[in-house]
C-alpha cells in the first residue's frame, strides 16, 4: 500500500489531534498567545474628537471670517475635561490626546501661531479648515465593531488593541502540557561520562528548545532505555500526566524500535505509521480515548526536528485555535536534483539578494544522522517527489525552524 504523502498526514493529524483547553490570562501575560474570544470596541475609537497636534483650538469659521488673531482663553492639557469657547474671537492652548474644548472645530500647532502675551497670531499663509489635526470620534472604529477574531495571535499591537477595548483579561488557548521522551540505550546526557560506543542525547535538548522558541512553554523531557517493561511503565506516567507526548527514537524497523507495540499496548491509538518523505520516513502518530496526542518521531537527529517542526508545531497551533495559514514559499537559490520518489525537506539557509529579495540556499546534509550541517540554517524546503530537477527560482513551500 502506497504510504501517505505529506499533506495527507497533515489531514489525518488534523483529523485526530483534539482542540486544547482555555484559560483566562492578565493581558500582560497573553503576547504570543492565540485568541480565543473575538474582542469588541468599548466605545467609538477614538472615543471623542481628539486633538492631534499640541497648539491651540479655535473656531473655524471665525478664522473664514477674517480673524487672525486670538485671545487665549484657558490651557487644557490631556486627561482634562473639555474647556468651553466663550468667545469666537478666543483660543484654548491645547494638547495632543485632549478632548476638542467645546465651540472649536479646528486646531492649528504651536508652530504655525506667534504668541504675543495671551493673545495667539496665527503664521499668513495659513488656511483653517474644519476638524484641521482633530482625529474625529469613531473615524477608525465605531462602538461595538469587532476589533480581534478569535484564532489572532497576540502580538503588541493586538494585545494593545485589547487593552484600548478595556479588557484586563483575555479567554486564550491554554499551554498544553508537553513531554519530549527520548528512547535508547546507546544515549548518555551532556556532562556525563562517555564511552566510545555511545552517544549524547541531543535531540531532547533541540526538540525541547524548538518547542519552546515557538511558544511553548510547558515542556519538559525524560529520558527512557529500550526495555518494554520500562518504557511502558514511563509512557504509562506520562499519558496520564500530559496533554502531548513528543518520543525521539524506537519508531522504526529495528529490534529495539519498541514503541508502537508498547503505546498499543497503553491504548495509544496508531493513526499514522511511516509517510512518503525524507528525511523523517518512520514518523508515528495516534491518540488515547482521553485526547492525548502522540507523536513518535525517528530518532535520526535531523528527522526528529524536521518532524517537529513540520507536524508537531503546526497541529498544536491549530488545536489551540489558530486561524490556519499555509506555510511560507521561496525559491531556490541554486538548483537541486530530488533523486528520492518521496517528498524531500532540504534544508536551507535564506539569503537576501543586492535587492533584499529572500531566496533560500540549499544546504544538503549528510544523511538524516548528520545535525552538524543544520547549523546556520533557517529551516527547510519541502520539495515534490522525484526524480526531478528543481532549477534556481524553484518556487517551494518553507518551513522555518
Ligand atoms: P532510532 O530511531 O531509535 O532507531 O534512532 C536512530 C538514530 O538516531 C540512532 O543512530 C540513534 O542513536 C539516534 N538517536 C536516537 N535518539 C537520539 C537522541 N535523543 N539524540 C541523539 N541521537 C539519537
Ligand atoms: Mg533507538
Amino acid at each position: 500500500m502506497a504510504l501517505p504523502t505529506p499533506a495527507e498526514a497533515d489531514q489525518v493529524i488534523a483529523n485526530h489531534v483534539r482542540p486544547l483547553a482555555q484559560e483566562v490570562l492578565p493581558l500582560v501575560q497573553c503576547a504570543g498567545a492565540l485568541l480565543q474570544e473575538d474582542i469588541h470596541a468599548e466605545r467609538d475609537q477614538p472615543p471623542f474628537d481628539r486633538v492631534a497636534m499640541d497648539g491651540i483650538s479655535l473656531s473655524s469659521q471665525a478664522v473664514r471670517e477674517g480673524l487672525r488673531s486670538f485671545r487665549v482663553q484657558a490651557f487644557q492639557a490631556a486627561g482634562d475635561p473639555p474647556a468651553i469657547l466663550a468667545d469666537p474671537a478666543h483660543c484654548i492652548e491645547i494638547m495632543t490626546g485632549a478632548k476638542l474644548a467645546q465651540g472649536c472645530d479646528a486646531v492649528v500647532p504651536t508652530e504655525r501661531v506667534t504668541r504675543r502675551g495671551d493673545i495667539a497670531v496665527l503664521d499668513e499663509a495659513l488656511v483653517v479648515e474644519p476638524w484641521l489635526n482633530v482625529h474625529r470620534r469613531g473615524s477608525d472604529a465605531r462602538e461595538g465593531a469587532r476589533l480581534l477574531a478569535a484564532g489572532t495571535i497576540l502580538r503588541a499591537p493586538e494585545i494593545a488593541v485589547a487593552a484600548s477595548a478595556g479588557r484586563p483579561r483575555l479567554r486564550v488557548a491554554a499551554q498544553p502540557s508537553i513531554i519530549v521522551v527520548s528512547t535508547g540505550n546507546e544515549l548518555i546526557d551532556p556532562g556525563e561520562p562517555i564511552l566510545p560506543h555511545q552517544v549524547r542525547r541531543s535531540n531532547t535538548y533541540g526538540l525541547v528548545s524548538q518547542l519552546r522558541l515557538r511558544g511553548f512553554s510547558r515542556v519538559t523531557d525524560d529520558h527512557v532505555v529500550d526495555d518494554m517493561a520500562v518504557l511502558q511503565r514511563a509512557l504509562r506516567l506520562h499519558l496520564d500526566t500530559h496533554d502531548v507526548l513528543v518520543l525521539s527514537g524506537g519508531v522504526s524497523a529495528g529490534r529495539f524500535d519498541l514503541v508502537p507495540k508498547a503505546l498499543a499496548e497503553l491504548g495509544v491509538q496508531q493513526h499514522l505509521h511511516k509517510i512518503a518523505q525524507h528525511p523523517g520516513k518512520p514518523l508515528w502518530f495516534g491518540t488515547t480515548p482521553a485526547g492525548v496526542a502522540v507523536f513518535g518521531l525517528p530518532g535520526n537527529p535531523v528527522s526528529s526536528l524536521v518532524c517537529l517542526a513540520r507536524y508537531v508545531v503546526p497541529a498544536l497551533r491549530a488545536a489551540a485555535g489558530g486561524v490556519p495559514r499555509p506555510p511560507d514559499a521561496v525559491a531556490l537559490a541554486a538548483p537541486v536534483r530530488v533523486k528520492s520518489p518521496m517528498a524531500w525537506f532540504l534544508p536551507v539557509r535564506l539569503a537576501r539578494d543586492g535587492q533584499g529579495v529572500l531566496s533560500a540556499e540549499p544546504r544538503p546534509t549528510n544523511g538524516s544522522g548528520d545535525f552538524t550541517s543544520l547549523v546556520g540554517t533557517d529551516g527547510f524546503v519541502e520539495l515534490p517527489p522525484g526524480p526531478k530537477e528543481c532549477g534556481r527560482g524553484f518556487v517551494a513551500p518553507f518551513h522555518p525552524w
